[in-house]
This record gives structure tokens, C-alpha cells and sequence, in this order.
């Protein structure tokens, strides 16, 4: 059963086609101030009423933006926050499976940036950050329209562009394989399997997905958990010898477990040498030869690098091409420049050397310390708080009415307990309380009634 409204995506394709809006804030729609004014300010100096630009609304982004509003300014000016994105909506990307599914909606996965900074003070700038001018304090913003261009000043600014995937040197695989990353990704690959389904009445739709990390395992499954055995054929491939290789024990079992009870073939220590039209080639670690795996449609989950911005060659870069920041987060030789999530080589704790992982959890974490160190770096009358990564477990997608939620090793849920579990807690974690509640009562609604059909089902059975 779908839950797609068709309303909710022309509506998002209405808003995303009006590039610059701004909404919430004090200002109204107008931008706040020409660029050439802008260039002859100086800092504030905890004088005016100081301006935080944050760039990025999606986990890191929108959770510091938030936290901003919420602080208390005490006796300084309360700041000007503007939040930048190139989107229209907050996208809570561990949901992305349930959206090609349908057993998540648009408007539940990915609300409106207007909803979500709603009485918050926020302004949203919808637009494309193109560069940071960090002598002058500028960000540059780009429209949809070729030359539309803004500078948008700040006395402090926040990086949180993400990650996107990586292009593919795979021979063939930038032409043939789908990427599954972005909402956008999302929906196409709902349409696509909707269209190879139409167009074989009778036969099975074959789909190869590359990846047997998160993404890859829980895709397969969620896909796997759709459309069934009659009419989908699943193969996983990864270069790797398990799924979930980063994972917990007890995730990839469960993983394992499910990919099997779903007759999804594991094809693992196998690298992608080429895709075309039909399918892809395989080489198999070791001496084993090349040999062909015919496929209807390819879903590429392997590989992703920091946003563009991060290449700015203003700005320092770590090794893996990561922003290089300060435990405080702040940007190396930057210190009104802050940088968290995917983008940023965040390092865990004083002197610590471990990288903090690149997931949602973690940049929600790291989202309260920039909050809190951007306040300290503009007021100058406290300390700035080194970044400390508190591991809460993973919690891991396999389609309906099952998943595998793990915690601090106290804790490990799988079946239908796993999934509500995990819905219940991804609800509490939306941006606002509002939203929650909104998504946290239709989940809990969905919740019930696939446990009850699920129950007449079985009796059916007896
Ligand atoms: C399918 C999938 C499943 C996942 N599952 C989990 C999970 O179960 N648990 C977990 O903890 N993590 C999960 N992750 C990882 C997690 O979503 C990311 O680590 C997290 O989103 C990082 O937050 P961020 O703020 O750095 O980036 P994002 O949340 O990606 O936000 C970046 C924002 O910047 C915007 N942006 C990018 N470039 C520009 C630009 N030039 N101009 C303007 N705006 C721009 C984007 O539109 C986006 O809104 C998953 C990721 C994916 C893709």
C-alpha cells in the first residue's frame, strides 16, 4: 500500500522551484542586506545584534540552528540566525528506505524547512552555498536562476554541507547504476521498480545493489520486504567479506538472518569491474575469474565524499579530504568558523585521536557542542567545549515489521519490537516536539495496523 501523497510531492516541487525563499525570522521575504553593504562590515564586537549563518539543514545543520534559538543570550543581543540549504526540507535520511517502500510518507521523512524552523526566530535561505569568503566574513549563495547570486554575512558561521555520493569509476556505473542517497534518489527508485513491475506482468524484476555496508544491507532487505519473492530478485554484492562490516555482532546477525529469510543472494569479497545496460560484471577476490550477473536495474550504495565546500581551498582539509577542525569543532586557524557531521574530520574528545563516525547520531551530538561553542566563541566569556562522542548503538532497517536496534550492550531488540522500537525512537528525534508527535502518532497508527493484519493473516493460515 502506498502512502505517497502525490499532493506533498507537487507541493515540494513548487517551493523547490522558487529558489531563495525565506521564511520565519523577523525579515519577511526580502533579503536582509545588499552584498555591497554587507562588505563594509566589520565585526560586531558583542555590540549589534550578531549574525550566524549556518550552511546546511540536515542533521548537523538544523540541530545547531535550533540549538542556537533555544540558548540563553543573557545580557548580549540575541544573534541572527540564518539557515541555508539547497532543499526545501529536512531530510531524515535513515528513513529513506521506507520512502521507496511507502511504508514512510514525504511529509513524515522529509518536513518542510518552513514547518520545522516555525516560531523558532530562524530565517531559511533556500540556495546553493558556492563559497566562503572568509576574510570579508561572506558566504556566497547561488540561486536557481544562472547569476543569481547573494553574499550572506555572518560574525559566525557553521558548515554543514554533508556528504553526497562519490562518482563512479567504475566503467559504466555513472550511466547504469542508481545512486540511493537523497530523497530524490529515493523516489526515482520507488518509480523505477513501479515501472519494471508494470512492464513484467509475469516475470521476476532482478535488482543488483552494490554495497553490503548499512545502506546496501538495509536497502536490499527493505526491497526485498516489498515486493516479495514472487517478484523481486535481490542480489547483494560487496567487497568485503560480511555485510554490515562496520557494525555490531548482533546487527549483522540479525542482517544475515533476514537477508536469508528473504532469499536475497549474498555475492560478498567481490569487486564491480563494469555495468552496462543488462548488468554487471564481477571479479571475485583471489584468482577466480571475471563472470556476468544480469540485472534489470543496479542500486549503487558504495562510496560517498564530503561536499564540495569542503575543497574550498581556503579552508584546511584532513586526509580524507574532511574538513580539519578543532576538538571545539572549530574550523584549523578559523575560530569564528565551525564544522560538524559528514563533512568534518571530527576527532573525539581532548587530545583524542579516534574519528567520530560519520552518522546521524553523531553529528546530533556534535550539533549541541557547535550550538554551545559558537555562543562562547561570540560572547568570549566562557570556554569552548571539546566534542565528546557518546555511542548509543545503531538501530538497522529490514523492511516491514522487522529490524535489529542495539544498545550500549545492553540491549538487543529484533522482529517487530526492533522496528517499532525504532520508529518510536526516530519520531522523538524529529526536529521539533510538534513534528514528533505528528509523525510519532501516524507511525504508532501504522505500527498497529500492520500488527493486526499481520495477526489476521496468520489465522488465516490456521
Ligand atoms: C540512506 C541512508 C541511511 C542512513 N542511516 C543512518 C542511520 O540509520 N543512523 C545514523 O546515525 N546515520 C545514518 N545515515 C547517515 C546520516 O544520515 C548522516 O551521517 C547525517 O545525515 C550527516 O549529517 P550532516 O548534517 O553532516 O549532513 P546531511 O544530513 O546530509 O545534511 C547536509 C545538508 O546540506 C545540504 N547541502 C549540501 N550541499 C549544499 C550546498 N552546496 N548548498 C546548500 N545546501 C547544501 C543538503 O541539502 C543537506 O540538507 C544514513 C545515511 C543515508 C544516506
Amino acid at each position: 500500500m502506498s502512502k505517497l501523497r502525490p499532493t506533498a510531492l507537487l507541493q515540494a516541487f513548487m517551493t523547490a522551484s522558487s529558489a531563495f525563499i525565506r521564511v520565519g525570522g523577523r525579515g519577511g521575504a526580502a533579503l536582509r542586506t545588499p552584498s555591497t553593504l554587507r562588505m563594509a562590515q566589520v565585526d560586531t564586537g558583542g555590540l549589534g545584534a550578531p549574525d550566524i549563518c549556518v550552511l546546511g539543514g540536515g542533521f548537523g545543520g538544523v540541530y545547531t540552528a535550533l540549538g542556537l534559538s533555544k540558548l540563553d543570550w543573557g545580557d548580549s543581543p540575541r544573534p541572527r540566525i540564518t539557515l541555508v540549504d539547497q532543499q526545501d526540507r529536512f531530510v531524515f535520511l535513515p528513513m529513506l528506505y521506507e520512502v521507496t517502500t511507502g511504508t514512510a510518507s514525504c511529509w513524515e521523512v522529509a518536513p518542510q524547512f518552513e514547518e520545522v524552523l516555525a516560531g523558532s526566530g530562524i530565517e531559511f535561505v533556500q540556495g546553493t552555498v558556492a563559497g566562503l569568503d572568509t576574510e570579508s566574513r561572506l558566504v556566497r549563495v547561488t540561486g536557481a536562476t544562472p547569476g543569481e547570486e547573494r553574499s550572506l554575512p555572518y560574525d559566525a558561521c557553521v558548515l554543514a554541507l554533508g556528504a553526497e555520493a562519490k562518482p563512479n569509476s567504475v566503467p559504466g556505473a555513472a550511466e547504469h547504476a542508481r545512486r540511493f542517497y537523497t530523497l530524490d534518489d529515493a523516489l526515482a527508485l520507488r518509480r523505477e521498480l513501479q515501472a519494471l513491475r508494470a512492464q513484467r506482468r509475469s516475470g521476476m524484476v532482478r535488482v543488483a545493489v552494490v554495497g553490503s555496508g548499512y545502506v546496501g544491507t538495509e536497502l536490499s532487505a527493505n526491497l526485498a520486504s516489498w515486493l516479495g519473492p514472487n517478484e523481486l530478485m535481490v542480489t547483494l554484492v560487496g567487497s568485503s567479506d560480511s555485510i554490515v562490516h562496520d557494525g555490531l555482532p548482533f546487527s549483522r546477525g540479525v542482517a544475515k538472518e533476514e537477508l536469508d529469510a528473504r532469499g536475497i543472494e549474498l555475492v560478498l569479497d567481490t569487486k564491480v569491474s563494469q555495468v552496462d545496460a543488462t548488468g554487471l560484471t564481477l571479479q571475485p577476490a583471489g584468482d577466480a575469474s571475471p563472470y556476468r550477473l544480469e540485472a534489470d536495474l543496479v542500486v549503487w550504495t558504495a562510496g560517498t565524499r564530503p561536499a564540495a565546500v569542503a575543497c574550498d581551498a581556503s579552508l584546511p582539509v584532513a586526509e580524507d579530504g574532511r574538513l580539519a577542525i578543532e576538538p571545539t569543532l572549530a574550523v584549523r586557524g578559523s575560530p569564528r568558523l565551525f564544522a560538524l557531521g559528514d563533512m568534518a574530520a571530527c576527532v573525539d574528545g581532548p587530545g583524542g585521536v579516534a574519528r567520530s563516525p560519520s552518522t546521524a547520531q553523531a553529528a546530533m551530538q556534535q550539533a549541541d557542542y557547535a550550538a554551545w561553542n559558537v555562543r562562547a566563541a561570540l560572547r568570549g566569556d566562557e570556554a569552548l567545549l571539546p566534542y565528546r562522542y557518546a555511542n548509543l548503538g545503531e538501530m538497522l532497517s529490514l523492511g516491514d515489521a522487522a529490524g535489529s536496534v542495539s544498545s550500549l550492550g545492553l540491549i538487543n531488540l529484533k522482529g517487530p519490537l526492533a522496528s517499532a522500537a525504532r520508529r518510536a525512537i526516530y519520531a522523538a528525534r524529529m526536529p521539533t516536539p510538534q513534528i514528533a508527535a505528528r509523525v510519532g502518532l501516524s507511525w504508532g497508527l501504522d505500527t498497529v495496523l500492520s500488527a493486526v493484519r499481520r495477526a489476521t493473516k496468520d489465522d488465516g493460515k490456521k
